[in-house]
């Protein structure tokens, strides 16, 4: 008996302390946090979500020297794509895997200390692969998204679930795979969670939400459909934009055409916070259906009708969920370019010598836009308002579907025939045409980096095309809801994936790197002058960030198609990412699906140091 009573309390012992010693995350920790090396405790490593951090030990010239301290499996039989950015916070390692599972590591050992595996039901509906990209924390929780379309905040210290909120119908298609964010209203002095919805692909309506970190109890919820109702404190708030919506057509009965109604605009990626305009910016995704004739009046042009607010980047009052601004990537976007990829904020000089407080943004349409975000949060883009469109330029070879922008207008020049024909009378689809980028995007979801010492942004890219065709569709719960049709071709003979660094002043392409396979991992600069980044066939590689020369590789065993991070610990600065080949290019990748089948599934973190002086 005694013996028992002795098991027990060692036990006890035991799991406290393996627990997080369970210091708070205060909101100072967060707005600090691109500052401070100890930690990782945002998406982007910072409100601007610069991915950059200050820490200096690896630098040029050791990082040759670099090993894996330590490497976690993820385990069980499911394993698919990887994507998630860890966060790390007093020595702990908070990191989501595929199928909504959720880990909690020791950051120096990698020994687990708690894991949470969500229950999923059979009929969740995500389009491109079961991945997630990671949590947030605050307080004593960390939250993340599921794919059965809910939000959920664990206990940090013990993984317990301390609430768990629907946000929408998983089987029509709402589901949740970016990283949710915390913002604090400057008005109000309120902390808040901020996370989208997925669901293009189906025909949802897109939506943003804010809530109570403490309870998960909806403050703020924004539709991105022009048109839509808004919710502030559970009641009616505004519309988004005008409550007409102007720029989705009307049927001869006068009503809002079918695909108004399943929209899209889905903002499922991360947003970052302006701080001093008190505004979450957010990317917004692609119109639904992808058939742009479903949303352009019969017989009209479809540069008429721009599908607001989709396939842009979105300017929202973290107070009160208004829409303050917008500028859209792709007005009436007919080919699934979506512009839900990071949106850094960041500072320059201009040529007159005035600091400029902009946006960046590498769309999937091939265009590297630089904005005016003080502009943008003061009412930009929004019905004959100026653009605040300071720059866009091409950062992939041979985009067919536009040759520029214009800055006046903030419009694109489409090229004539790149808009995919409608089927002839009695045909089941339309005449195939050739499409660069393809919806896949001359970058997809994986994040670019921007480094304060080079002046220059890191997009993972690349080059490649599609075939791509107009079919029939209605509108079907839980359908997919696309209208086309499509096969991504190779562009290249020698290599798919492109690694540019770019300067925002000029567009100037500073430096290229080639990869055989798709590039599918975010990018992070270092103080250390490094850049760092994963592949498709498994490598997490080191750059000189000036020049582009590779210092480092280390094969990782699976494809890498997840963000790197790193941290200091105890003097020592460690790297740290997932491995785990998933994601949509297997899937939806056409010839480069093939091309990927020889990469092998795995699910793993690793975490590299330099070896001990
Ligand atoms: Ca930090
Ligand atoms: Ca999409």
């Amino acid at each position: 008996m005694r013996h028992t009573i002795l098991a027990l309390a060692c036990s006890a012992a035991l799991a406290g302390g393996a627990q997080a010693a369970g210091k708070n995350v205060s909101w100072e920790d967060i707005a600090n946090d691109h500052r401070t090396t100890g930690d990782v405790l945002t998406y982007g490593l910072g409100l601007k979500a610069q991915r950059h951090s200050p820490a200096k030990q690896i630098n040029t010239k050791n990082v040759k020297n670099l090993l894996p301290a330590w490497s976690f499996s993820y385990g069980g039989e499911k394993q698919r794509g990887q994507e998630a950015q860890a966060l790390v916070h007093d020595g702990v390692i908070y990191v989501t895997a595929s199928y909504s599972r959720f880990f909690a590591l020791d950051a120096k050992s990698g020994k687990q200390l708690w894991m949470y595996e969500h229950r999923l039901p059979d009929d969740i509906r995500p389009c491109c692969d079961v991945i997630n990209r990671g949590p947030a924390i605050y307080g004593d929780k960390v939250f993340f998204g599921t794919l059965d379309a809910r939000i959920v905040a664990l206990d940090k210290n013990t993984g317990k679930v301390v609430w768990n909120e629907k946000f929408g119908d998983h089987k029509v298609g709402y589901t949740m795979t970016g990283a949710p964010f915390v913002v604090k209203d400057a008005k109000s002095g309120k902390v808040l969670l901020v996370h989208g919805s997925s669901g293009d692909e189906f025909g949802v309506v897109g939506w943003l939400y804010a809530r109570d970190p403490d309870t998960g109890a909806e403050v703020w919820a924004r539709p991105m459909v022009e048109g839509h109702m808004g919710r502030l404190n559970g009641k009616d708030s505004t519309t988004t934009g005008d409550a007409k919506a102007p720029s989705w057509p009307r049927d001869k009965d006068g009503n809002l055409v079918e695909a108004w109604n399943h929209g899209g605009g889905a903002p499922w990626q991360t947003a970052s916070f302006d701080v001093e305009t008190n505004t979450v910016v957010i990317g917004t995704g692609n119109p639904a259906p992808w058939n742009t004739w479903k949303r352009t009046k019969e017989g009209d042009d479809p540069r008429n009708w721009d599908s607001l607010f989709t396939s842009g980047q979105a300017y929202v009052d973290a107070g009160s969920g208004d829409l303050k601004g917008f500028f859209q990537h792709t007005p009436n976007d007919a080919w699934d370019f979506s512009g839900n990829n990071s949106v850094l904020l960041f500072e320059y000089k201009n040529k007159d010598g005035k600091l400029v407080k902009a946006s960046a943004h590498a769309d999937r349409n091939g265009f590297f836009f630089v904005t005016d975000r003080e502009k943008l949060a003061n009412g930009a883009g929004m019905y004959g308002k100026p653009t605040g469109l300071i720059g866009a330029w091409p950062f992939v070879e041979g985009i067919t579907w536009s040759t520029g922008f214009d800055l006046k207008t903030g419009k694109p020049e489409v090229v004539k025939g790149q808009h995919p024909p409608l089927p002839e009378a009695g045909a089941d689809k339309g005449k195939s045409i050739f499409v660069s980028p393809p919806f896949l995007g001359g970058t997809n979801w994986m994040p670019m980096s921007y480094s304060p010492d080079t002046g220059l942004f890191y997009i993972p890219g690349n080059h490649w095309a599609m075939d791509y065709w107009t079919e029939h569709l209605t509108y079907k719960a839980g359908s997919a809801y696309l209208g086309q049709g499509f096969r991504i071709k190779r562009l290249y003979e020698d290599h798919v994936g492109i690694l540019r660094a770019i300067d925002p002043k000029t567009g100037k392409i500073a430096w290229q790197h080639k990869e055989k396979f798709p590039l599918w991992a975010g990018t992070l600069t270092t103080a250390g002058g490094l850049l760092f980044t994963g592949t498709s066939d498994g490598w997490v590689k080191a750059f000189d960030a000036k020049t582009g020369e590779e210092l480092w590789h280390f094969q990782t065993g699976s494809g890498v198609v997840s963000v790197p991070i790193t941290w200091e610990q105890d003097g020592v600065q460690y790297l740290g990412l997932s491995s785990g080949y998933g994601g949509a290019v297997p899937l939806w990748g056409g010839d480069m699906a093939e091309l990927t089948r020889q990469v092998t599934q795995g699910g793993s973190f690793w975490a590299f140091r330099l070896p001990p002086r």
